[in-house]
């Protein structure tokens, strides 16, 4: 085998919130995180004729093609953990928005670790793929996995949840991004702030039923993304009022997202918000467990 190629999923948050802080400044986080069927498709090829140890493209210009690429990051620490002396080319087809709370770099760099151990025989554990994983990203240890997960720590300590209820979910993806920095700065000066019911969540998922579960579902940071970007919380109200069950922002924004039980709804509502650039793109998918 000379190359191999997967598919690296996307996420959404299903509820995110912040629970304090760590003594190195790091924000420790409860989080369900949820694999949606939006992907990258990314190839790795073993290139014994390159000059170079790693080389990267990608189909769209604005990703970062070099070191700075986290798929890039990924391989360079895969090789050194394993003495790897082979040249390597990574190719990734883009298709996850940037820069928009879906871990699209996060989700290529754990994509290229699962095609290095296969590609190479390299026989890594979960335990070892992890430990590479985390020191890339907090999100990148849950891309290794997929379906739903509570994430704790600052996103790489994982506990697998019973499947989220089955939905038909829009994505909106407004054409702007937000600094995910700033956003966890702006939160610590908020002064008791409202937190998502987490535990009422977890146990919501045991029931398996949408309703309950969307309409609970909450994100700590909309109270910064969204103040300072009011065009966010028009979309999530336009969102329910196109009869979805519950509408969040994931990640640190701007994406929101609707969960719908009828298909022919989420349909109507996708092609409605297509037909205004201010939403930007809007995409229809499932979860992926
Ligand atoms: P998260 O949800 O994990 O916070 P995100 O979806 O908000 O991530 P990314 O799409 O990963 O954000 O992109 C953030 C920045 O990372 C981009 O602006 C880009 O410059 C850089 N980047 C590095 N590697 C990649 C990659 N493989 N794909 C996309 N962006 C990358």
């Amino acid at each position: 085998m000379d190359e191999i190629t997967l598919y690296a999923y996307g996420k959404i948050n299903l509820a995110l919130d912040v629970t304090g802080r760590r003594p190195d400044g790091y924000h420790l986080v409860r989080m369900i995180m949820q694999t949606v069927g939006i992907y990258d498709i990314v190839t790795v090829r073993k290139a014994p004729d390159s000059h170079e140890r790693i080389s990267l493209t990608c189909s769209r210009p604005e990703v970062p093609a070099g070191p700075s690429n986290l798929a890039w990051k990924a391989a360079a620490a895969v090789m050194e953990h394993a003495g790897l002396k082979e040249n390597i080319s990574i190719h990734i087809e883009k298709n996850i928005p940037m820069a928009a709370g879906m871990a699209g770099g996060s989700t290529d760099a754990a994509a290229v670790i699962r095609a290095m151990n296969s590609l190479f025989g390299l026989k890594l554990t979960q335990e070892k793929m992890d430990a590479i994983a985390v020191k890339l990203g907090a999100d990148v240890p849950f891309c290794l996995r997929k379906g739903t997960y509570l994430a704790e720590g600052i996103g790489e300590v994982l506990t697998k949840l019973p499947d989220a209820p089955k939905a038909y979910v829009l994505i909106v993806n407004p054409p702007f991004e937000v600094s995910t920095a700033a956003v966890y700065r702006e939160l610590d000066g908020i002064e008791d702030p409202v937190h998502p019911d987490i535990d009422r969540l977890l146990s919501l998922l045991k029931e398996d039923t949408l309703d309950a579960f969307a309409a609970e579902m909450g994100n700590i940071l909309e109270l910064v993304t969204i103040k300072d970007n009011p065009l966010i919380g028009e979309i999530r109200d336009k969102i329910m009022s196109a009869g979805a069950l519950g509408s969040m922002m994931t990640g640190s924004g701007p994406t929101v997202f609707g969960l719908f039980d009828e298909p022919q709804l989420a349909r109507k509502a996708c092609i409605a918000f297509s037909g205004e650039a201010e939403n930007g793109r809007c995409i229809l998918t499932e979860f992926i467990r």
